[in-house]
């Protein structure tokens, strides 16, 4: 019932014109955002995304950012906040939001499995930073990985780019754990992936409702992993 108002409320944003945004509108958008609802897996992405260089968004970005600071009366005069346009459009490019550009997706080879390690390989606690589609503001977390070799394996450290990866983008954190499922099990070749995201958003614990001490936790189970008793061993794994 609630997704089905949110996608209402969505679908009111692409009908919205020039003098379109009325308050009932515009409240439509912060009650989506508060509800932190996904809707879809794949990153939302205009057909254009790539034309432009990275180097000519900066050049766009900074100036826009200027405008933003401007507009709130800050003096771009002063020594401290005279670099900070240029600091913040070379930050969302090529730091924050670099998995955006599938020209930067890790490349990841896979090996042979030799050892012919047969239980499950857990990879728990690599650090996530993200960023809050919404709101813009961090979501801080850990993500915990685990799967079966179908015959294959990969390097560890791919493991944590590859949540590096998907995570710098503006993202909601139920998308961010299905793509990395999704390309864990692309390039393992196999169902047998799960990936648990437990997150702080400072969306929820610095503005709004300002809780500080709630977490939330996303989990994508496939293969193997819709076992219950596989899925306790995993998560008995994640409180070594
Ligand atoms: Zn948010």
């Amino acid at each position: 019932m609630k997704e089905s108002i949110v996608l209402q409320k969505l679908n009111g944003k692409s009908r919205i014109n020039g003098n379109g945004h009325s308050n009932e509108k515009i409240n439509g958008f912060d009650i989506i955002g508060d509800n932190h609802i996904a809707t879809s897996v794949d990153t939302p992405m205009r057909k254009d995304a790539f034309d432009l260089s990275d180097e000519v968004k900066m050049e766009i970005i900074e100036d826009k950012f200027r405008d933003i600071m401007e507009t709130m009366g800050l003096d771009l005069t002063d020594d401290s906040l005279q670099g900070t346009p240029h600091r913040v459009a070379k930050m969302f490019i090529k730091e924050i939001f670099y998995g955006l550009n599938p020209a930067n997706k890790p490349k990841v080879s896979v090996f042979e499995n030799k050892f012919k390690y047969g239980e499950m390989l857990v990879e728990k606690n690599i650090n996530m930073n993200s960023t809050c589609e919404h709101h813009f503001l961090p979501i801080v977390g850990k993500a915990h990985v685990a799967y079966f070799s179908n015959g294959q394996v990969i390097g560890l450290s791919k493991i944590n780019r590859i949540v590096d990866y998907f995570a710098r983008r503006p993202q909601v954190q139920e998308r961010l754990t299905v793509q990395i499922a999704n390309e864990l099990k692309k390039i393992l070749n196999t169902d047998d992936v799960a990936v648990v995201i437990d997150a702080k958003h400072l969306c929820v614990s610095s503005r709004g409702i300002q809780d500080e001490s709630s977490s939330t936790v996303t989990a994508e189970y496939s293969g193997k992993y819709k076992d219950v008793s596989v899925r306790e061993e995993f998560l008995k794994y994640l409180e070594l």
